[in-house]
């Protein structure tokens, strides 16, 4: 059967939220089905934005699969749209008979919040291109994040210089026209995107900053954006990836910032604007008094060794947390000291350990391999010193090995 392609009910109407189709396929796919309609709202996965989320109502009887017969009408959710040849394919959990009248219903909130995100977008693109003459090479529109990649580097002040226009074009509440040039018009018109589309090009313009060929729905007036607020941008290829956050998404954002800078406010008592240097203070307090901990470690690890009588022959030492260096070098005095096997391990019982084993003349791959036996340590290393790591291993267990060593 020849198929036909779908008329796109949001090409001329981004606002509609309902409409009414006939089912012209349905086809399994995996454990779902694939509908197509002859006219839809659903707008599919395309030019980096995902698909528009939903249902479909049908009167009950006429799904094909196991449904109620009494039930009048039964919606079933949309999952996922995707275009294929100027087809759009609805994926369904259930199968509706061919020739049937069905309703769909967009989710609008989805929508709405793709609109704003995709509106703003050819604003800052169009902004970038007037401004610096980059091109916009890659658009990414997921419902959590939103890039656009340029061709040429952008630094931060002109990143700023455009984030400042975008907003400026969406206080001017600017009227956004799609239109659907003649080949003439178009030759005449500057529009970015000029990608070789086949049929009927479609332009987005938004006076004063941006005309593009764009098949998605955009909102009708800039004003509808809210917001344009960059989050990063970063070096990426040749170019600059630059997200960004608009719309409800931007004010849910400013929400849990607020929130969290208000929580810091108040364990600090200080004023938002103070909390940054206070930070920096404490990172400095933090990383002295680390300093003046391990000092503290190391004498204190240095009178425990010199506590052990000189005639042991096997060491074990047991802390809660042993800088791996500081570990390395207390093996090593204390092998030069005793001849058996001297251990350290750092950790407790709940967290697991860290150990090296060393022996002066024996090979320290046995105690390894006891460790293995015992408790499934994992290590490696050579006769000299093995070092390694345990999750099982009770400090029982470990005092009850040194005692057998002991005796061997
Ligand atoms: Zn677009």
């Amino acid at each position: 059967m020849e198929k036909k392609a779908t008329e796109k009910l949001y090409d001329t109407d981004a606002y509609a939220k309902e409409f009414t189709a006939r089912v012209e396929n349905c086809e399994p796919d995996d454990d779902s089905f694939l509908i197509t309609l002859d006219r839809t709202l659903f707008f599919p996965e395309s030019g980096g934005q995902t698909s528009d989320r939903g249902f479909i109502s049908v009167h009950g009887g006429e799904l094909l699969e196991a449904l109620d017969e009494n039930v009048a009408q039964v919606s079933i959710t949309v999952t996922d749209v995707q275009i294929e040849d100027e087809i759009i394919y609805h994926r369904v959990p259930s199968a509706i008979a061919v020739g049937t009248e069905v309703c769909g219903c967009i989710d609008w909130d989805h929508r709405f919040d793709n609109m704003q995100q995709h509106s703003a977008e050819h604003i800052f693109s169009g902004t970038v291109h007037r401004l610096y003459g980059y091109e916009n090479v890659g658009f990414h529109l997921s419902d959590n994040t939103v890039t656009m990649d340029f061709s040429g580097t952008l630094d931060e002040e002109q990143i700023r210089n455009v984030e400042s226009i975008v907003n400026r074009a969406i206080y001017e509440n600017i009227e956004i026209d799609v239109s659907f040039p003649t080949k003439e018009e178009l030759a005449e018109t500057d529009f970015r995107s000029k990608k070789e589309i086949e049929g009927q090009m479609r332009l987005v313009t938004i006076p004063g900053y941006d005309v593009c060929a764009c098949c998605a729905p955009h909102v009708h007036r800039t004003g509808e954006i809210g917001i344009l607020k960059v989050q990063s941008f970063q070096r990426y290829k040749q170019g600059t990836r630059v997200q960004i956050i608009c719309g409800g998404r931007a004010l849910k954002l400013f929400r849990e910032e607020h929130d969290l800078m208000t929580k810091l406010s108040n364990d600090f008592s200080l004023p938002f604007e103070e909390i940054g240097g206070r930070i920096d203070d404490l990172k400095d307090e933090i990383y002295n008094l680390k300093g003046r901990l391990m000092e503290a470690d190391r004498k204190l690890s240095e009178i425990k060794r010199s506590m052990i009588p000189a005639d042991r022959k096997n060491v074990l030492l047991i802390e809660d947390d042993y800088e791996a260096l500081a570990m390395r070098k207390s093996v090593n005095e204390l092998t030069d000291r005793h001849p058996g096997y001297c251990g350290i391990f750092s950790g407790n019982d709940k967290d697991g350990y860290r150990f090296i084993v060393g022996i002066k003349d024996g090979d320290a791959r046995m105690a390894l391999g006891a460790l293995q036996k015992i408790c499934n340590a994992k290590g490696g290393g050579s006769p000299q010193m093995v070092q390694g790591s345990a999750d099982n291993l009770g400090e029982q267990l470990l005092r009850e090995l040194w005692e057998h060593f002991e005796k061997d």
